[in-house]
């Protein structure tokens, strides 16, 4: 069969094997017995029962980790051994990358195109270029004053505790896996209860690559309780967390009395700037992925889209454009573009803020319904004569709805980008590349595109400045964050 052929087939809904907590190597029922239903957002059909782990459970993951932790095999594991487990790990993702794609979908009700071309491709890229760190973390020799050797090591921070959200789920757990890995960390995971899948699939191939029992564990279940747990306990080191500004409070506060390590990673209002001078065909093209891509359900959705009056109505056209060719449907499907957003709660939200958009006067160019009458399904909507003080231009809305702003100048639009309390990423569209560098220094976001968006590369910081996040992941800078720094000083007298 030719490839196209191959391409337009629909894919199968996979097999479904872990649904348990993965505990010190053991897939173990919740300790209470009790199950939470995961469904498939495109038919809204159960597709499995999974463990709902809680406060028990995660008291028995803390103590595998800790146990691999304080002295276990994999503190006692060469730096170098670690990075060849990992790349196991990398090769067994690979192998599966087929399942994982589809598991992804089903789960999550994102594009299979998607799964298969972005999400778990990062995946894999992502524990192959941490396994590469593992053994070239490096401390520092320190010229201190008097007779003394003084030299640094940077240790692994502990037990971390990893609270990760549905809108990327498998690509979330390798970000978190990644670093805490290579650093030498022990982990207890908490995946999102909309799609727990992937995590404990990924959680049976680091056991089938020989990670040690008790280095990974997996805790599912749902936030104020298994989460609370995780972040509450007193033997877990550091919280590493993805998911909304209102749960990081929560944490933050928490997280006090142990004062454990957080790093967060949360939302954002990301304005997305086309300078008249831009290409305006690639401009549009990519504003209109930096917010439709995932069904909107991305934290650096591009949703404060600002154009320069004089090329305002052509790109509001063209997005309508866009907007109308947009495949809509099956995620299955290889030629779907657009799914499900991940479920009734999300569904409900985008729809009113929907509402919100047209009482507040903006002007629906397309799109602003559901789509079908099965599925969390959303049309591509589109938000023309958007002006800063709606609510449409303020609040994440974590669905595909795009708001068009006119600006006219460099100084006034870099103070209306600023203008929020999030600030992950942004991207300027600009022939004129000092004008682009230019804006590219002024606004105060952890992540700055110039034609272009959502390039998204394991080697390259991600995070966010003021309310969109603390510290950062990827890169060196997502493996300090797995760190302890610590000074030896050694008298040479
Ligand atoms: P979203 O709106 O994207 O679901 P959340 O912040 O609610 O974002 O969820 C992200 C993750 O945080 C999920 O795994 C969720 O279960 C978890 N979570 C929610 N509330 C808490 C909490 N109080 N403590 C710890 N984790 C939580």
């Amino acid at each position: 069969m030719a490839t196209a052929e191959i391409m337009q087939e629909k894919v199968a809904h996979p097999e479904i094997r872990q649904t348990q907590c993965f505990i010190g190597g053991k897939w173990l029922p919740a300790a209470s017995g009790k199950t939470f239903e995961t469904i498939h957002p495109a038919t809204e059909e159960v597709i499995a029962q999974v463990a709902e782990g809680d406060k028990a459970d995660i008291d028995l993951a803390v103590d595998a980790a800790r146990a691999q932790f304080d002295g276990g095999e994999w503190s006692q594991m060469d730096a170098r051994d670690r990075g060849r487990l990992m790349y196991k790990l990398a090769d067994l993702l690979e192998e599966n990358a087929e399942e994982l794609a589809a598991l992804e979908t089903l789960d999550n009700g994102k594009p299979i195109r998607d799964s298969r071309a972005a999400d778990i491709p990062l995946v894999i890229d992502c524990i192959r270029y941490y396994a590469g760190w593992a053994d070239k973390i490096e401390g520092k020799t320190i010229p201190i004053r008097g007779n003394h050797f003084c030299y640094t090591r940077s240790e692994p921070i502990g037990v971390v505790g990893q609270i990760i959200p549905w809108n990327f789920p498998a690509l979330m757990c390798a970000w978190k896996w990644g670093p805490a890995l290579a650093a030498g960390c022990t982990i207890v995971m908490k995946p999102a209860e909309q799609t727990p899948l992937t995590c404990l699939r990924m959680a049976r191939l680091a056991q089938k690559a020989g990670i040690p029992d008790g280095v990974i564990n997996v805790v599912p279940g749902f936030g104020p309780t298994a989460g609370a747990a995780l972040v509450e306990h007193p033997r877990v080191d550091k919280i590493a967390f993805t998911g909304e500004d209102k749960t990081a409070k929560i944490i933050q506060r928490a997280a006090t009395d142990t004062m454990k390590r957080l790093t967060f990673e949360l939302g954002g209002k990301s304005p997305n700037v086309i300078f008249a001078d831009a290409d305006l065909e690639a401009a549009v093209a990519g504003s209109h992925f930096g917010l439709y891509f995932n069904q909107g359900q991305c934290c650096t959705a591009g949703s404060r889209l600002y154009v320069q009056a004089s090329a305002y109505d052509e790109v509001v056209d063209r997005l309508a454009e866009r907007n109308q060719a947009r495949q809509v449907g099956d995620p299955f499907d290889p030629a779907t573009e657009h799914g499900p957003q991940v479920d009734q709660a999300q569904f409900d939200k985008i729809l009113k803020y929907v509402e919100y958009g047209k009482e507040d006067g903006a002007k629906c160019i397309s799109g602003g319904e559901r789509h079908g009458d099965q599925g969390y399904f959303v049309q591509p909507t589109l938000f023309a004569n958007v002006t800063d003080d709606m609510r449409i231009a303020r609040e994440e809305i974590f669905g595909p709805v795009l708001s068009v702003l006119k600006f006219d100048d460099v100084d006034e639009i870099a103070r209306r980008a600023n203008d929020t309390n999030f600030g992950l990423a942004a991207a300027v569209w600009s022939r004129d590349i000092s004008k682009a560098h230019l804006l590219a220094s002024k606004i105060r976001a952890g992540t700055v595109w110039v034609n272009c968006y959502n390039v998204f590369d394991t080697a390259a910081p991600f995070g966010g400045f003021k309310q969109s996040g603390i510290g950062r992941e990827l890169g060196e800078a997502g493996l300090a964050a797995y760190t302890e720094n610590k000074t030896v000083t050694v008298s040479l007298d």
